[in-house]
C-alpha cells in the first residue's frame, strides 16, 4: 500500500472548503492550499464529469509541482432532468458561471409541475499519492423543494432538502450539513484511507 502521505495538497483556494477539510483531517496531513505552494493558475474543468474534473485538477498540481495532492469536484444531480445540471451546476444558467441565485432561479423553473423531484449531491474527490489515484465518492440524497427556504450555506442549500430532514441546507445551518453532506462523506473516506495507510 501506499505510504502515508504527510504533506498533502489540497487543489483548492476556497477558504470555507479548507477550513472544512482541515478540521476533519487534522492530526493526519499538514494541508497545503494552491496559495500557500505558490500556485496561482487557473486550473482547467473542462471534463464532462466530477470524476474528470477531480482528475485534472489533482494531475496539473501533481505535475507542475511534483506534490501529493487530491482535488474534488460536486454536483446537484436531479433525477427528472437526467442528471442535470451535474457537472455544470455552477454554470447552470450560463455565462461565467457562480451566479448561485440565477441557477437556483432556473433549476426551480425547469422543476415546475414535476412531480419527481428527487435528487443527490455528488462529491467526487480524486486523490493522487505517488502518481496513483484513489478516488472517494460521497452522496447525500434529497429532493428540490418548490421555492427557497433558510439563508445560511451558499449554491443550491436553499433549495436541497436532505432525507430524514424537514428543513433545506440552509435553514439546517452549518453544524448539521456539515456532518452529514456529500463533501463530509467524501472527506471522511479520504480521512479513512489515510489512517488505514498508518497502520
Ligand atoms: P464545487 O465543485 O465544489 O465548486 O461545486 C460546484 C457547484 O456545485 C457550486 O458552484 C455550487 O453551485 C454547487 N454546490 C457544491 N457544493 C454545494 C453545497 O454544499 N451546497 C449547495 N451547492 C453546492
Amino acid at each position: 500500500m501506499t505510504e502515508t502521505p504527510r504533506r498533502l495538497v489540497f487543489a483548492t483556494n476556497n477558504a470555507h472548503k479548507l477550513d472544512e477539510v482541515r478540521a476533519i483531517l487534522a492530526h493526519r496531513v499538514e494541508l497545503l492550499s494552491l496559495a500557500d505552494i505558490g500556485c496561482h493558475a487557473d486550473i482547467p474543468e473542462t471534463a464532462d464529469t466530477l470524476e474528470g474534473n477531480a482528475l485534472l485538477k489533482a494531475s496539473y498540481i501533481y505535475e507542475a509541482y511534483g506534490l501529493d495532492c487530491f482535488a474534488d469536484d460536486t454536483g446537484l444531480e436531479v433525477e427528472a432532468l437526467d442528471g442535470a445540471p451535474g457537472v455544470y451546476s455552477a454554470r447552470y444558467a450560463g455565462g461565467e458561471g457562480h451566479d448561485s441565485a440565477a441557477n437556483r432561479r432556473k433549476l426551480l423553473r425547469e422543476l415546475e409541475g414535476v412531480a419527481n423531484r428527487r435528487a443527490r449531491f455528488r462529491t467526487v474527490i480524486s486523490l493522487l499519492t505517488d502518481g496513483h489515484e484513489h478516488r472517494f465518492e460521497g452522496v447525500v440524497r434529497g429532493e428540490i423543494i418548490t421555492e427557497e427556504r433558510g439563508t445560511a450555506g451558499f449554491g443550491y442549500d436553499s433549495i436541497f432538502r436532505p432525507e430524514g430532514f424537514d428543513e433545506t441546507f440552509a435553514e439546517l445551518g452549518e453544524e448539521v450539513k456539515n456532518r452529514v453532506s456529500h463533501r463530509a462523506r467524501a472527506v471522511e473516506k479520504l480521512r479513512q484511507y489515510i489512517e488505514s495507510c498508518e497502520r
